[in-house]
Protein backbone atom coordinates (compact mmCIF):
# COMPACT_ATOMS: atom_id res chain seq x y z
CA UNK A 1 0.00 0.00 0.00
CA UNK A 2 2.82 2.67 -0.64
CA UNK A 3 -0.02 4.90 -2.20
CA UNK A 4 -3.25 4.36 -0.89
CA UNK A 5 -5.68 1.91 -0.05
CA UNK A 6 -6.49 -0.73 -2.26
CA UNK A 7 -10.17 -2.41 -1.90
CA UNK A 8 -9.92 -6.24 -3.20
CA UNK A 9 -13.14 -8.44 -3.50
CA UNK A 10 -11.30 -11.76 -1.03
CA UNK A 11 -13.93 -14.09 -2.70
CA UNK A 12 -12.58 -13.20 -6.54
CA UNK A 13 -9.48 -11.13 -5.98
CA UNK A 14 -10.87 -8.66 -8.07
CA UNK A 15 -9.71 -4.74 -7.38
CA UNK A 16 -12.85 -2.65 -6.47
CA UNK A 17 -11.66 0.64 -5.93
CA UNK A 18 -7.88 2.31 -5.02
CA UNK A 19 -8.10 5.22 -2.04
CA UNK A 20 -4.99 7.14 -3.03
CA UNK A 21 -3.65 8.74 -0.16
CA UNK A 22 -4.69 12.03 0.80
CA UNK A 23 -2.34 14.59 0.05
CA UNK A 24 -0.45 16.63 3.15
CA UNK A 25 -3.16 19.86 2.23
CA UNK A 26 -5.49 17.33 2.21
CA UNK A 27 -4.69 15.73 5.89
CA UNK A 28 -4.60 19.20 7.16
CA UNK A 29 -8.10 20.43 6.30
CA UNK A 30 -9.53 17.20 7.47
CA UNK A 31 -8.03 18.00 11.15
CA UNK A 32 -8.83 21.37 10.59
CA UNK A 33 -12.75 20.56 9.69
CA UNK A 34 -12.76 18.46 12.91
CA UNK A 35 -11.30 20.85 15.24
CA UNK A 36 -13.76 23.54 13.83
CA UNK A 37 -16.82 21.43 14.33
CA UNK A 38 -16.04 20.49 17.85
CA UNK A 39 -16.54 23.61 19.00
CA UNK A 40 -19.81 23.55 17.60
CA UNK A 41 -20.67 20.27 18.04
CA UNK A 42 -19.64 20.38 21.94
CA UNK A 43 -21.53 23.49 22.73
CA UNK A 44 -24.82 21.83 21.11
CA UNK A 45 -27.47 20.83 23.41
CA UNK A 46 -27.70 17.10 24.15
CA UNK A 47 -30.87 16.78 22.79
CA UNK A 48 -29.77 17.66 19.31
CA UNK A 49 -26.86 15.58 19.28
CA UNK A 50 -29.54 12.52 20.75
CA UNK A 51 -31.66 13.53 17.47
CA UNK A 52 -28.94 13.37 15.38
CA UNK A 53 -27.68 9.80 16.88
CA UNK A 54 -31.63 8.78 15.80
CA UNK A 55 -31.46 9.67 12.88
CA UNK A 56 -27.75 8.29 11.72
CA UNK A 57 -29.38 5.23 13.17
CA UNK A 58 -32.28 5.85 10.52
CA UNK A 59 -29.55 6.46 8.39
CA UNK A 60 -27.88 2.90 8.71
CA UNK A 61 -31.15 1.18 8.35
CA UNK A 62 -32.56 2.60 4.92
CA UNK A 63 -29.17 2.08 3.60
CA UNK A 64 -28.56 -1.52 5.41
CA UNK A 65 -28.87 -3.59 1.62
CA UNK A 66 -25.77 -0.97 0.07
CA UNK A 67 -23.79 -0.73 2.80
CA UNK A 68 -23.95 -4.54 3.45
CA UNK A 69 -23.40 -5.32 -0.10
CA UNK A 70 -19.72 -3.29 0.47
CA UNK A 71 -19.07 -4.62 3.31
CA UNK A 72 -19.24 -8.16 2.37
CA UNK A 73 -17.49 -7.08 -0.92
CA UNK A 74 -14.38 -5.55 0.66
CA UNK A 75 -14.19 -8.11 3.50
CA UNK A 76 -15.67 -11.19 2.55
CA UNK A 77 -18.44 -12.00 5.46
CA UNK A 78 -21.51 -13.15 4.46
CA UNK A 79 -24.31 -10.80 3.51
CA UNK A 80 -26.51 -11.93 6.06
CA UNK A 81 -23.72 -11.36 8.88
CA UNK A 82 -23.40 -7.95 6.96
CA UNK A 83 -27.10 -6.79 7.12
CA UNK A 84 -26.91 -7.79 11.44
CA UNK A 85 -23.46 -5.61 11.88
CA UNK A 86 -25.63 -2.66 10.33
CA UNK A 87 -28.13 -3.82 12.51
CA UNK A 88 -25.95 -3.93 15.78
CA UNK A 89 -24.64 -0.82 14.89
CA UNK A 90 -27.91 0.77 14.70
CA UNK A 91 -28.82 -0.67 17.37
CA UNK A 92 -26.48 0.67 19.24
CA UNK A 93 -26.64 4.42 18.49
CA UNK A 94 -30.30 3.88 19.70
CA UNK A 95 -29.29 2.40 22.94
CA UNK A 96 -26.49 5.71 23.15
CA UNK A 97 -29.52 7.88 22.53
CA UNK A 98 -31.91 6.64 24.88
CA UNK A 99 -29.23 5.94 28.01
CA UNK A 100 -26.25 8.09 27.37
CA UNK A 101 -27.74 11.07 28.45
CA UNK A 102 -28.54 10.55 31.79
CA UNK A 103 -24.87 8.50 31.99
CA UNK A 104 -23.04 12.04 31.16
CA UNK A 105 -25.37 14.00 33.18
CA UNK A 106 -23.82 15.83 35.28
CA UNK A 107 -23.36 13.62 39.68
CA UNK A 108 -23.64 15.09 42.19
CA UNK A 109 -21.78 14.63 45.17
CA UNK A 110 -22.26 14.55 48.71
CA UNK A 111 -20.07 16.39 51.20
CA UNK A 112 -20.05 17.65 54.66
CA UNK A 113 -21.84 20.96 55.33
CA UNK A 114 -23.84 22.99 52.71
CA UNK A 115 -21.48 23.10 49.93
CA UNK A 116 -23.00 21.76 46.30
CA UNK A 117 -20.62 19.44 44.35
CA UNK A 118 -20.61 17.58 41.28
CA UNK A 119 -18.94 15.72 38.40
CA UNK A 120 -19.08 17.08 34.81
CA UNK A 121 -18.51 14.90 31.97
CA UNK A 122 -16.90 17.28 29.24
CA UNK A 123 -15.96 16.23 26.13
CA UNK A 124 -11.80 16.74 25.52
CA UNK A 125 -11.74 16.92 21.65
CA UNK A 126 -11.12 15.49 18.39
CA UNK A 127 -10.25 11.09 18.62
CA UNK A 128 -8.29 9.66 16.46
CA UNK A 129 -9.50 6.13 15.86
CA UNK A 130 -7.62 3.58 14.20
CA UNK A 131 -9.60 0.56 13.08
CA UNK A 132 -9.25 -2.48 11.12
CA UNK A 133 -11.09 -4.58 8.67
CA UNK A 134 -12.95 -6.84 10.26
CA UNK A 135 -16.47 -5.17 11.24
CA UNK A 136 -15.87 -2.21 8.89
CA UNK A 137 -18.73 -0.43 10.53
CA UNK A 138 -19.27 -1.63 13.52
CA UNK A 139 -15.75 -2.02 14.79
CA UNK A 140 -16.04 2.41 14.22
CA UNK A 141 -19.55 3.19 15.24
CA UNK A 142 -18.74 0.52 18.74
CA UNK A 143 -15.73 3.82 19.26
CA UNK A 144 -16.83 6.53 17.39
CA UNK A 145 -20.45 6.24 19.22
CA UNK A 146 -19.98 6.64 22.88
CA UNK A 147 -16.60 8.79 22.17
CA UNK A 148 -18.87 11.45 20.05
CA UNK A 149 -21.92 11.47 22.12
CA UNK A 150 -20.29 14.08 24.82
CA UNK A 151 -19.16 15.99 22.37
CA UNK A 152 -16.17 14.94 20.95
CA UNK A 153 -15.27 14.42 17.29
CA UNK A 154 -13.49 11.52 16.01
CA UNK A 155 -10.95 11.06 12.69
CA UNK A 156 -11.27 7.73 11.43
CA UNK A 157 -8.32 5.93 10.21
CA UNK A 158 -9.53 3.29 9.01
CA UNK A 159 -7.66 -0.49 7.43
CA UNK A 160 -6.35 0.26 3.83
CA UNK A 161 -8.79 -2.42 2.34
CA UNK A 162 -12.18 -1.33 3.78
CA UNK A 163 -12.07 2.66 2.50
CA UNK A 164 -15.04 2.10 0.89
CA UNK A 165 -16.82 1.28 4.21
CA UNK A 166 -15.16 4.53 5.94
CA UNK A 167 -16.59 6.91 3.22
CA UNK A 168 -19.66 5.54 3.54
CA UNK A 169 -19.79 6.04 6.90
CA UNK A 170 -18.74 9.47 6.63
CA UNK A 171 -21.77 10.23 4.74
CA UNK A 172 -24.24 8.15 6.69
CA UNK A 173 -22.73 11.26 9.40
CA UNK A 174 -23.16 13.59 7.07
CA UNK A 175 -26.55 13.23 5.71
CA UNK A 176 -27.56 12.96 9.49
CA UNK A 177 -27.12 16.39 10.50
CA UNK A 178 -23.56 16.06 12.08
CA UNK A 179 -21.24 18.61 11.76
CA UNK A 180 -19.72 18.91 8.81
CA UNK A 181 -15.68 17.33 9.73
CA UNK A 182 -16.88 16.30 13.06
CA UNK A 183 -16.76 12.75 11.55
CA UNK A 184 -13.87 12.67 9.36
CA UNK A 185 -11.15 9.89 6.85
CA UNK A 186 -8.13 10.18 7.60
CA UNK A 187 -6.53 8.03 4.43
CA UNK A 188 -3.26 7.84 5.02
CA UNK A 189 0.07 6.04 5.95
CA UNK A 190 1.54 5.41 9.52
CA UNK A 191 3.84 7.68 9.54
CA UNK A 192 1.76 10.45 9.22
CA UNK A 193 -0.76 8.80 11.46
CA UNK A 194 1.76 9.39 13.70
CA UNK A 195 2.43 13.24 13.24
CA UNK A 196 -1.52 13.65 13.71
CA UNK A 197 -1.18 11.93 16.96
CA UNK A 198 1.30 14.53 17.79
CA UNK A 199 -1.01 17.42 16.23
CA UNK A 200 -2.36 19.68 19.12
CA UNK A 201 -5.64 19.17 17.64
CA UNK A 202 -5.95 15.48 18.52
CA UNK A 203 -7.05 15.13 21.99
CA UNK A 204 -6.31 11.24 22.11
CA UNK A 205 -6.55 8.37 19.98
CA UNK A 206 -8.78 4.41 20.37
CA UNK A 207 -6.99 1.65 18.65
CA UNK A 208 -8.29 -1.84 17.54
CA UNK A 209 -5.93 -4.09 16.14
CA UNK A 210 -3.15 -5.97 16.49
CA UNK A 211 -0.44 -6.04 19.57
CA UNK A 212 2.45 -4.80 16.92
CA UNK A 213 -0.65 -1.53 15.79
CA UNK A 214 -1.54 -0.74 19.03
CA UNK A 215 2.18 -0.87 20.45
CA UNK A 216 3.47 1.78 17.73
CA UNK A 217 0.54 3.88 18.06
CA UNK A 218 0.61 4.12 22.16
CA UNK A 219 4.11 4.84 22.02
CA UNK A 220 3.78 7.78 20.06
CA UNK A 221 0.40 8.86 22.03
CA UNK A 222 2.66 8.47 25.18
CA UNK A 223 5.65 10.62 24.01
CA UNK A 224 2.94 13.39 22.97
CA UNK A 225 1.57 12.85 26.44
CA UNK A 226 -1.76 11.52 24.87
CA UNK A 227 -4.39 8.80 26.24
CA UNK A 228 -4.73 6.16 24.40
CA UNK A 229 -6.98 3.05 24.41
CA UNK A 230 -6.30 -0.35 23.12
CA UNK A 231 -8.45 -3.60 21.84
CA UNK A 232 -5.64 -5.82 20.99
CA UNK A 233 -7.46 -8.65 20.07
CA UNK A 234 -7.50 -11.93 22.42
CA UNK A 235 -7.26 -16.11 22.20
CA UNK A 236 -10.58 -16.66 24.60
CA UNK A 237 -10.43 -19.69 25.61
CA UNK A 238 -14.28 -21.93 25.66
CA UNK A 239 -14.00 -24.48 28.26
CA UNK A 240 -16.81 -26.94 29.18
CA UNK A 241 -16.48 -29.13 31.89
CA UNK A 242 -18.51 -32.19 32.56
CA UNK A 243 -21.25 -31.30 33.54
CA UNK A 244 -22.24 -28.59 30.37
CA UNK A 245 -24.99 -29.06 27.95
CA UNK A 246 -23.01 -30.31 25.37
CA UNK A 247 -25.24 -30.30 22.35
CA UNK A 248 -26.14 -26.40 23.22
CA UNK A 249 -21.83 -25.75 23.60
CA UNK A 250 -20.94 -27.13 20.26
CA UNK A 251 -23.19 -25.30 18.48
CA UNK A 252 -22.68 -22.15 20.44
CA UNK A 253 -18.58 -23.02 20.02
CA UNK A 254 -19.44 -23.18 16.42
CA UNK A 255 -20.59 -20.12 15.89
CA UNK A 256 -18.34 -18.60 18.63
CA UNK A 257 -14.82 -19.63 16.55
CA UNK A 258 -15.93 -19.75 12.88
CA UNK A 259 -18.81 -16.56 12.94
CA UNK A 260 -16.78 -14.29 10.82
CA UNK A 261 -14.75 -16.63 9.07
CA UNK A 262 -13.28 -16.64 12.81
CA UNK A 263 -11.79 -12.93 12.18
CA UNK A 264 -12.97 -11.60 15.56
CA UNK A 265 -11.14 -9.98 18.78
CA UNK A 266 -13.62 -11.68 20.85
CA UNK A 267 -14.08 -15.34 19.29
CA UNK A 268 -13.55 -18.53 20.96
CA UNK A 269 -9.94 -19.74 20.16
CA UNK A 270 -8.87 -21.98 22.05
CA UNK A 271 -11.33 -24.85 23.52
CA UNK A 272 -10.66 -26.11 26.84
CA UNK A 273 -12.56 -29.62 27.32
CA UNK A 274 -12.39 -31.37 30.68
CA UNK A 275 -11.80 -35.19 30.22
CA UNK A 276 -14.60 -36.51 30.46
CA UNK A 277 -16.54 -35.03 27.79
CA UNK A 278 -13.62 -34.19 25.72
CA UNK A 279 -13.82 -37.23 23.19
CA UNK A 280 -17.27 -36.59 22.63
CA UNK A 281 -17.29 -32.61 22.70
CA UNK A 282 -14.73 -32.99 19.74
CA UNK A 283 -16.47 -35.80 17.88
CA UNK A 284 -19.73 -33.30 17.80
CA UNK A 285 -17.53 -30.31 17.30
CA UNK A 286 -16.00 -31.77 14.31
CA UNK A 287 -19.33 -33.12 12.70
CA UNK A 288 -20.50 -29.74 13.16
CA UNK A 289 -17.80 -28.20 11.43
CA UNK A 290 -17.11 -30.48 8.61
CA UNK A 291 -21.09 -29.32 7.34
CA UNK A 292 -20.02 -25.40 7.38
CA UNK A 293 -20.54 -24.48 3.76
CA UNK A 294 -17.57 -22.40 2.65
CA UNK A 295 -17.99 -20.14 -0.73
CA UNK A 296 -19.59 -17.59 -2.10
CA UNK A 297 -20.71 -14.43 0.50
CA UNK A 298 -23.47 -13.52 -1.30
CA UNK A 299 -24.82 -17.01 -1.39
CA UNK A 300 -27.69 -17.15 1.54
CA UNK A 301 -26.79 -21.21 2.36
CA UNK A 302 -22.94 -20.20 2.78
CA UNK A 303 -21.59 -19.88 6.13
CA UNK A 304 -17.96 -19.10 5.79
CA UNK A 305 -16.86 -16.23 3.08
CA UNK A 306 -13.23 -15.82 2.23
CA UNK A 307 -10.56 -14.35 4.64
CA UNK A 308 -9.95 -10.81 4.09
CA UNK A 309 -6.72 -10.56 3.17
CA UNK A 310 -4.43 -12.73 0.80
CA UNK A 311 -1.64 -12.11 3.65
CA UNK A 312 -3.77 -13.08 6.32
CA UNK A 313 -4.63 -16.56 5.05
CA UNK A 314 -1.09 -17.04 4.34
CA UNK A 315 0.05 -16.60 7.89
CA UNK A 316 -2.79 -18.15 9.47
CA UNK A 317 -2.03 -21.59 7.72
CA UNK A 318 1.75 -20.85 8.47
CA UNK A 319 0.29 -20.97 12.03
CA UNK A 320 -1.67 -24.05 11.16
CA UNK A 321 1.13 -25.61 10.07
CA UNK A 322 3.66 -24.87 13.15
CA UNK A 323 1.12 -26.19 15.15
CA UNK A 324 1.12 -29.55 13.37
CA UNK A 325 5.04 -30.12 13.54
CA UNK A 326 4.57 -28.92 17.50
CA UNK A 327 3.23 -31.97 17.72
CA UNK A 328 -0.72 -31.16 17.56
CA UNK A 329 -3.43 -33.16 15.55
CA UNK A 330 -5.69 -32.46 12.62
CA UNK A 331 -8.89 -33.44 13.10
CA UNK A 332 -10.05 -31.19 10.05
CA UNK A 333 -9.60 -29.34 7.19
CA UNK A 334 -5.79 -27.79 7.58
CA UNK A 335 -5.36 -26.02 4.04
CA UNK A 336 -6.29 -23.02 1.87
CA UNK A 337 -9.04 -23.80 -0.48
CA UNK A 338 -7.79 -23.75 -4.15
CA UNK A 339 -8.99 -21.79 -6.96
CA UNK A 340 -9.08 -17.61 -6.72
CA UNK A 341 -10.22 -15.97 -3.05
CA UNK A 342 -8.69 -16.52 0.04
CA UNK A 343 -11.01 -19.23 1.30
CA UNK A 344 -9.41 -21.31 4.23
CA UNK A 345 -11.35 -24.58 5.28
CA UNK A 346 -12.96 -24.98 8.67
CA UNK A 347 -9.88 -26.16 10.71
CA UNK A 348 -9.49 -28.51 13.89
CA UNK A 349 -6.63 -29.06 15.92
CA UNK A 350 -6.57 -31.45 19.29
CA UNK A 351 -3.96 -31.93 21.74
CA UNK A 352 -2.54 -28.35 21.45
CA UNK A 353 -0.35 -27.70 24.30
CA UNK A 354 0.85 -24.67 25.63
CA UNK A 355 4.40 -24.27 23.76
CA UNK A 356 2.49 -24.32 20.12
CA UNK A 357 1.59 -21.72 18.27
CA UNK A 358 -1.71 -22.01 18.01
CA UNK A 359 -1.99 -22.06 21.95
CA UNK A 360 0.19 -19.29 22.13
CA UNK A 361 -0.52 -16.90 19.76
CA UNK A 362 -3.61 -14.96 17.88
CA UNK A 363 -4.98 -17.43 15.38
CA UNK A 364 -7.46 -14.76 13.40
CA UNK A 365 -8.93 -16.93 11.26
CA UNK A 366 -11.51 -20.28 11.30
CA UNK A 367 -8.72 -22.56 13.68
CA UNK A 368 -10.03 -24.06 16.56
CA UNK A 369 -7.37 -25.40 18.93
CA UNK A 370 -8.61 -28.08 21.34
CA UNK A 371 -6.93 -28.95 24.52
CA UNK A 372 -8.05 -31.39 27.07
CA UNK A 373 -7.93 -30.31 30.73
CA UNK A 374 -8.29 -32.85 33.89
CA UNK A 375 -10.11 -30.26 35.90
CA UNK A 376 -11.44 -26.97 36.66
CA UNK A 377 -8.22 -25.89 38.13
CA UNK A 378 -6.62 -26.87 35.06
CA UNK A 379 -8.83 -24.97 33.18
CA UNK A 380 -8.40 -21.66 35.26
CA UNK A 381 -4.40 -21.99 34.93
CA UNK A 382 -4.17 -23.04 31.01
CA UNK A 383 -6.92 -20.04 30.38
CA UNK A 384 -4.93 -17.65 32.17
CA UNK A 385 -1.50 -18.99 30.63
CA UNK A 386 -1.96 -16.62 28.04
CA UNK A 387 -0.52 -13.16 27.61
CA UNK A 388 -4.00 -12.25 26.19
CA UNK A 389 -7.16 -11.61 28.33
CA UNK A 390 -9.97 -10.20 26.34
CA UNK A 391 -13.59 -12.60 26.56
CA UNK A 392 -13.99 -16.12 26.85
CA UNK A 393 -16.54 -19.18 27.82
CA UNK A 394 -17.70 -20.98 30.24
CA UNK A 395 -20.00 -24.09 30.37
CA UNK A 396 -21.46 -25.80 33.09
CA UNK A 397 -24.57 -26.93 34.61
CA UNK A 398 -23.78 -25.34 37.90
CA UNK A 399 -24.27 -21.27 37.29
CA UNK A 400 -23.41 -20.43 40.92
CA UNK A 401 -19.93 -22.29 40.67
CA UNK A 402 -19.50 -20.44 37.14
CA UNK A 403 -19.63 -17.05 38.72
CA UNK A 404 -17.08 -17.71 41.30
CA UNK A 405 -14.64 -19.92 38.63
CA UNK A 406 -15.03 -16.42 36.73
CA UNK A 407 -13.59 -14.43 39.16
CA UNK A 408 -10.22 -16.44 38.77
CA UNK A 409 -10.19 -15.75 34.89
CA UNK A 410 -7.86 -12.79 33.71
CA UNK A 411 -10.26 -11.73 30.89
CA UNK A 412 -12.03 -8.46 30.43
CA UNK A 413 -15.45 -10.59 30.34
CA UNK A 414 -16.56 -13.93 31.12
CA UNK A 415 -19.75 -15.53 29.38
CA UNK A 416 -21.44 -18.41 31.07
CA UNK A 417 -23.66 -21.08 29.00
CA UNK A 418 -22.38 -18.75 26.24
CA UNK A 419 -20.41 -16.92 24.02
CA UNK A 420 -18.35 -14.05 24.06
CA UNK A 421 -20.07 -10.94 22.32
CA UNK A 422 -19.89 -7.19 22.46
CA UNK A 423 -23.27 -5.61 23.49
CA UNK A 424 -24.06 -1.92 24.42
CA UNK A 425 -24.98 -2.06 27.93
CA UNK A 426 -21.47 -4.03 28.79
CA UNK A 427 -18.07 -2.60 28.61
CA UNK A 428 -15.71 -4.62 26.41
CA UNK A 429 -12.14 -4.80 26.62
CA UNK A 430 -9.37 -7.12 27.98
CA UNK A 431 -6.11 -7.13 30.67
CA UNK A 432 -2.62 -7.92 29.59
CA UNK A 433 -1.92 -7.87 26.33
CA UNK A 434 -5.42 -7.58 24.97
CA UNK A 435 -5.32 -3.78 25.66
CA UNK A 436 -6.28 -1.30 27.62
CA UNK A 437 -9.81 0.93 28.81
CA UNK A 438 -13.44 -0.05 28.06
CA UNK A 439 -15.77 0.45 25.48
CA UNK A 440 -19.24 0.81 25.33
CA UNK A 441 -21.61 1.09 28.69
CA UNK A 442 -20.94 3.75 31.10
CA UNK A 443 -17.31 3.13 30.68
CA UNK A 444 -17.48 3.68 27.38
CA UNK A 445 -19.35 6.90 27.17
CA UNK A 446 -17.41 8.19 30.04
CA UNK A 447 -13.62 7.03 28.96
CA UNK A 448 -12.49 10.49 26.74
CA UNK A 449 -14.22 12.82 28.92
CA UNK A 450 -12.91 15.22 31.29
CA UNK A 451 -14.56 14.14 34.69
CA UNK A 452 -14.68 17.93 35.98
CA UNK A 453 -14.98 18.60 39.61
CA UNK A 454 -16.87 21.39 40.40
CA UNK A 455 -17.36 22.27 43.66
CA UNK A 456 -19.54 25.57 44.67
CA UNK A 457 -19.25 27.08 48.57
P1 LIG B 1 -3.21 -4.19 12.13
O1 LIG B 1 -3.20 -4.10 13.58
O2 LIG B 1 -1.92 -3.96 11.40
O3 LIG B 1 -4.30 -3.19 11.53
C1 LIG B 1 -5.31 -2.55 12.29
C2 LIG B 1 -5.28 -1.06 12.04
O4 LIG B 1 -4.09 -0.52 12.61
C3 LIG B 1 -5.24 -0.68 10.56
O5 LIG B 1 -6.00 0.48 10.36
C4 LIG B 1 -3.78 -0.44 10.33
O6 LIG B 1 -3.52 0.38 9.24
C5 LIG B 1 -3.40 0.24 11.62
N1 LIG B 1 -1.98 0.26 11.92
C6 LIG B 1 -1.10 -0.77 11.89
N2 LIG B 1 0.14 -0.37 12.26
C7 LIG B 1 0.05 0.96 12.52
C8 LIG B 1 0.99 1.95 12.92
N3 LIG B 1 2.26 1.66 13.16
N4 LIG B 1 0.54 3.22 13.07
C9 LIG B 1 -0.75 3.53 12.83
N5 LIG B 1 -1.67 2.63 12.45
C10 LIG B 1 -1.28 1.37 12.29
O7 LIG B 1 -3.82 -5.61 11.77
P2 LIG B 1 -3.73 -6.49 10.44
O8 LIG B 1 -4.82 -6.09 9.56
O9 LIG B 1 -2.36 -6.53 9.86
O10 LIG B 1 -4.02 -7.92 11.10
C11 LIG B 1 -2.97 -8.62 11.77
C12 LIG B 1 -3.46 -9.31 13.02
O11 LIG B 1 -3.94 -8.36 13.95
C13 LIG B 1 -4.63 -10.24 12.83
O12 LIG B 1 -4.24 -11.47 12.33
C14 LIG B 1 -5.18 -10.29 14.22
O13 LIG B 1 -4.44 -11.18 14.99
C15 LIG B 1 -4.98 -8.89 14.74
N6 LIG B 1 -6.21 -8.08 14.57
C16 LIG B 1 -7.05 -7.93 15.63
C17 LIG B 1 -8.23 -7.24 15.47
C18 LIG B 1 -9.19 -7.07 16.57
O14 LIG B 1 -10.40 -6.99 16.35
N7 LIG B 1 -8.73 -6.93 17.79
C19 LIG B 1 -8.64 -6.69 14.18
C20 LIG B 1 -7.65 -6.84 13.15
C21 LIG B 1 -6.50 -7.52 13.35
P3 LIG B 1 -2.47 -0.07 8.10
O15 LIG B 1 -2.99 -1.35 7.56
O16 LIG B 1 -2.52 1.07 7.15
O17 LIG B 1 -1.13 -0.25 8.75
Amino acid sequence: YASGGVSRNPATGETIATYPYQTVDEVEATMQASAEAFRVWRDTPMEQRVAAYRRLAETLRERSDTLAALITAEMGKTIGAARSEIEKSAGTLDWLAEHGPAILADEPVSVDGDDEVHVSYLPIGTILGVMPWNLPIWQVIRASGPIMLSGNGFLLKHAPNVMGSAYALQQAYEASGFPKGLFGNLNTDNETVARVIEDPRIAAVTLTGSMRAGAAVAATAARALKKSLLELGGSDAFIVLADANLDLAVAAGIQARFGNSGQVCLAAKRFLLERPIAQEFTRKFVEAASKLKVGDPLDASTALGPMARHDLRDELHEQVERTLAQGAKLLLGGQKVEGPGNFYAPTVLADVAPGMAAFEEETFGPVAAITMVEDVEHAIALTNASEYGLGGSLWTADTARAQRIARRLETGGVFINGFSASNPRIPVGGVKKSGYGRELSHFGLREFTNPQAVWTK
